[in-house]
C-alpha cells in the first residue's frame, strides 16, 4: 500500500516534471465511483486549460493545484499508481483517470483494485477543510517532539495502534511503524502514555529517520507501488524488522519475531524491544 514516503516520492517526481504545464483534457473515468465529489464532465470543465502551479502531499493524498484555484486530490489506497506517461502510449488496463497535459504527457491513475479515490476542490481553502477533518500532524514535515509527547500522553491504547491512527499520524502505515519502533527500541504493545522521556525522544527521532530515509530511497515496493515514472522504490532492501521474521536482528543478532496485532503483522526484536508484562498475556505471540 502506498504510504507517506511513496506518496511523497510521487509528489516530488511529478512536481519536478509537470509544473507550468496546462491541462488539455480530462477523461478515462471508467469507474464513476472513483471520483468522489465530481464527474468526468465536471473535472473536464473545471480543469481544462488550467496551469499546474504546485504538486504536493497531505498525509497520503497527492494534491495537484492549478492557477485559478482548483485542487485535484488523488488517494491511491491499496494498489493505485499515479503515472506520468506519454499521451500516445496505449492506455494500460485498469486506468481510471487520464489528465492530459500540454507537454504531450498524461497523468494517469492506474489501479487494478479500484479502491483509489479522486476529489476535486474549487479552492485550496476547501481542500484544507477536507484535510483538517481527516488528518493529524504530518509526521515527516510538521511533527515535533512536543507534539508527539502531547499525543502519546493522552492515549491509553497500544503504541503501535496509536501510531497507525491516521487522524494522529497520517501516512505512517504498518511497515514504517514496525521500523520506527525497532529503531526506537520500544515494543509496539507498550501503552502509548507509558513511554519515558528518553524513549519518546528515540521514537521521535526514529519516526523522522525512517520516513526521511524511505523518501531518500524513493519508497518501498513490495508488489504494486511504482513512482510516477513507473520505477520501483528501494527501501524494501533496507528493512530491519518488517518482513524480517526469523532473520537476525541487525543490532543484536536475536531472531526477529512476528505476531498479529489485530489484522496487522507486527515485527519485533524480542531482545531490543522488551515486551510489557501484561501484554505478554494478551498478545498472540
Ligand atoms: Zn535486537
Amino acid at each position: 500500500m502506498p504510504e507517506l514516503p511513496e506518496v511523497e516520492t510521487t509528489a516530488r517526481g511529478l512536481r519536478a516534471q509537470i509544473l507550468g504545464t496546462r491541462v488539455t483534457r480530462v477523461g478515462g473515468v471508467d469507474w464513476p465511483r472513483i471520483v468522489v465529489n465530481a464527474t468526468e464532465e465536471l473535472l473536464q470543465a473545471v480543469l481544462q486549460a488550467q496551469q499546474v502551479t504546485e504538486v504536493g502531499r497531505r498525509g497520503k493524498y497527492l494534491t495537484i493545484s492549478f492557477d485559478t484555484g482548483p485542487v485535484l486530490v488523488l488517494h491511491r489506497k491499496m494498489s493505485g499508481n499515479v503515472l506520468l506517461t506519454p499521451s500516445d502510449m496505449p492506455i494500460q488496463k485498469h486506468t481510471h483517470l487520464i489528465v492530459t497535459l500540454s507537454d504531450g504527457r498524461d497523468v494517469r491513475l492506474v489501479d487494478p483494485r479500484k479502491f483509489s479515490r479522486v476529489y476535486l476542490f474549487e479552492s485550496t481553502d476547501l481542500a484544507d477543510v477536507f484535510f483538517a477533518e481527516r488528518l493529524g500532524i504530518d509526521p515527516l514535515v510538521d511533527l515535533t517532539l512536543a507534539d508527539l509527547r502531547a499525543i502519546m500522553g493522552k492515549r491509553s491504547g497500544r503504541l503501535k495502534s496509536v501510531l497507525l491512527d491516521q487522524t494522529a499520524f497520517p501516512g505512517m502505515g504498518n511497515l514504517y511503524c514496525d521500523e520506527a519502533l525497532w529503531r526506537a527500541r520500544v515494543h509496539p504493545l507498550r501503552t502509548a502514555s507509558s513511554l519515558t522521556r528518553a524513549e519518546m525522544s528515540r521514537l521521535f527521532e526514529s519516526i523522522r529517520g525512517v520516513l526521511e530515509e524511505a523518501v531518500e530511497r524513493r519508497g518501498t515496493s513490495f508488489s504494486d507501488y511504482l513512482d510516477q515514472n513507473g520505477e520501483k522504490g528501494s527501501f524494501q532492501e533496507h528493512l530491519n524488522a518488517y518482513g524480517q521474521e526469523d532473520k537476525p536482528c541487525p543490532r543484536c543478532g536475536k531472531r526477529i519475531k512476528k505476531f498479529w496485532l489485530g489484522a496487522r503483522g507486527t515485527h519485533v526484536c524480542p531482545s531490543c524491544q522488551r515486551m510489557p508484562r501484561q501484554a505478554s498475556i494478551a498478545a498472540r505471540i
